[in-house]
């Protein structure tokens, strides 16, 4: 069960924290980075997060999720919150090797399960100044961030990402990840937690371990409750 209802879209941001960016080589942008992840690629808790058979590198990455809460058209910076509707954690599982070998992400990112979800809490029981990201594989932690290391806020992302298109209520911004990032392998499970807010926690499995979907209808990979 998807804890948020299925968004037109989901905006993700690149290189939002500094540190991250550099342990990938790459230098903080001057504007920030977007690029869509396919709402199809979403799942909920305790689903399997489903490596594909020779793709290499898959990444765990987590995240704060912003949920559109009214529809957002070249909003303000200083108005964007009201916009928002909830904060849900976010896994932006990445198919690195894919990412580094294409010249855009869609493939990379774009995977069925590659984006888990927890669930949604409204903004207004969320303290956002004291949001932090903590990402555990195994239970051991790996990223640990708060938001004040983000290059570009969440109003800023706001304002920019709804100058360029309307942003819809349930839409989905993940709004990147901090240092940490590493990979994923079958039999791991991986927690995305953002304090105050509650955590989404998913077993990794490989496509091998799925049964082929059936003709009539047998439960889609991101389904498999593992
Ligand atoms: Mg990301």
């Amino acid at each position: 069960m998807l804890p948020i209802d299925r968004p037109s879209k989901i905006v993700c941001v690149g290189r939002n924290y500094a540190a991250h960016a550099a342990e990938l080589g790459n230098e903080v942008p001057d504007e920030p980075l977007i690029f869509l992840k396919p709402s199809s690629s979403l799942i909920g808790p305790g689903e399997a997060i489903v490596i594909p058979s020779g793709v290499g590198r898959v990444d765990y990455e987590g995240e704060i999720g912003v949920v559109i809460g009214r529809r957002a058209r070249k909003v303000s910076e200083a108005e964007a919150l009201e916009y928002v509707g909830a904060i849900v954690p976010v896994n932006d599982v990445t198919a690195r090797d894919l990412q580094k070998k294409d010249s855009q992400w869609s493939r990379a990112k774009g995977f069925d399960t590659f984006c888990p979800v927890g669930e949604p809490v409204p903004l207004s029981q969320v303290d956002l100044k004291g949001l932090e990201v903590v990402t555990r594989v195994n239970g051991e932690e790996r990223q640990s961030a708060p938001v004040q290391q983000m290059v570009f806020s969440i109003p800023f992302l706001i304002q920019h990402i709804s100058g360029i298109m309307t942003l819809e209520p349930g839409d989905l911004i993940a709004t990147g990840t901090p240092e940490g990032i590493a990979p994923l392998s079958p039999g791991d499970r991986v927690e995305v937690e953002l304090t105050g807010v509650g955590a989404v926690e998913n077993p990794v499995v490989s496509d091998l371990e799925i049964p082929a979907i059936d003709e009539a209808g047998a439960p889609a990979a991101g389904q498999l409750e593992v």
